[in-house]
């Protein structure tokens, strides 16, 4: 049996769901998990309903088109609609800006063009080398290595960056300060944490006195990383342990680190409805200047608005409110018609409630 299929063996899974009922305290508790793909893995599996009534697993802000602040889809709209190519990822051209999205831009006659990778975008910028090209770069740590290598290699005039990267653990840390959330547990992402390692949850447990597990993605990954939480509490301790040891350890992927340290700065950034969160987001370093798209084209909004009339994606992407409670789910929010950014991705909470409950 391959090691996907060992971590997906339902006879073991309904084991450790016995052992997870026999872990649960009579009271609530609520663990918090940070990305799409988790979400998608326990909605996926129906890993809620092998759960005891007590304890319950919110989604929090791990989607990275959900998080990308209205203005940010604005500016790239601004730069499609005056005669540049706007390159990204095809999740991100529906996300809603302000008013409109990439994708009505591009009916509209703006240049916007999806690609796979931002290797994509270089080639097609070396191709076209009389047009100007910006290659909209969203997505969190396991990306932002990806933008960095291309920036540090390829120096192209007429490419330059909207960098929208994002940073997981300060969105976490946020998530703590939230008055009426009460969370007893984290569930750290396996993804991100290939390239940043174990160390930058310590803060969780040391500060915050915060059970918190770095979990794969596999529906046993999962339920371990719930038992493991569910042991901490009942000795009454918090500590940081990795369950996905399989492809994470202590000091993470430290090349893609330090690509990233080269090429950004870590900033302030806003998260869609979440408002501005101390150095969650990364910029483009004072020498990569003349590749920032921002300063480049002197890009400007003056006034965004994150959700449309009705809409709760903030409450969803920080796990208060389930997708079901929003009046708009799967009414005149659907997938194939999102009314809000977490309707978009299939690492969006609605969108992957939406599929699968619906
Ligand atoms: Fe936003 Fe749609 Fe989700 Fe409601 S159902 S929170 S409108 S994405």
């Amino acid at each position: 049996m391959q090691i996907k299929e060992r971590f997906r063996d339902p006879t073991l899974a309904k084991k450790i769901a016995g052992y997870i009922r026999k872990l649960a305290p009579p009271y609530e508790v609520k663990f918090c998990h940070v990305c799409g793909t988790h979400e998608w893995t326990i909605t996926h599996y129906g890993l809620r309903a092998l759960l005891p009534e007590t304890v319950d697993v919110i989604a929090g802000p791990g989607c990275p088109v959900c998080v990308l602040p209205a203005a940010e889809i604005d500016e790239a709209i601004q730069l499609a609609l005056n005669g540049i190519a706007v390159t990204t990822f095809g999740d991100v051209i529906r996300v809603p800006g302000s008013e409109s999205s990439l994708q009505e831009a591009k009916a509209s006659g703006g240049d916007v063009r999806i690609v796979y990778s931002v290797r994509d975008a270089v080639k097609m910028a070396e191709k076209e080398s009389e047009k100007e090209f910006v290659f909209f770069a969203i997505g969190f740590e396991t990306t932002a290595p990806l933008t960095a290598i291309e920036i540090l290699d390829k120096q192209l005039e007429n490419l330059s960056f909207l960098v929208s990267h994002r940073l997981i653990p300060p969105a976490m840390e946020l998530l703590l300060g939230v008055g009426d959330l009460h969370i007893d547990g984290f569930i750290a992402p396996g993804h991100v944490s290939t390239i940043i390692g174990v160390k930058p949850y310590e803060i969780f447990p040391k500060a915050y006195h915060m059970p918190t597990i770095v979990a794969g993605f596999e529906p046993l990954d999962v339920l371990f990383a719930v038992s493991m939480l569910l042991k901490q509490l009942r000795t009454g301790e918090a500590r940081l342990e990795n369950e996905y040891t399989r492809s994470v350890d202590w000091k993470g992927n430290v090349k893609a680190q330090q690509l990233m340290e080269k090429v950004f700065d870590v900033v302030g950034g806003r998260w869609r409805g979440l408002g501005k969160i101390p150095l969650s987001a990364l910029a483009l370093k004072e020498e990569f200047m003349a590749y920032d798209a921002r300063k480049k084209y002197g890009i400007k909004i003056e006034r965004s608005r994150d959700l449309l009339p009705g809409c709760l994606c903030h409450l969803v992407m920080i796990g208060k409110i389930k997708p079901s409670e929003c009046g708009l789910f799967m009414k005149t929010c659907r997938p194939e018609s999102p009314k809000g950014a977490c309707m978009v991705s299939m690492e969006g909470t609605c969108r992957i409630w939406a599929r699968h409950k619906a």
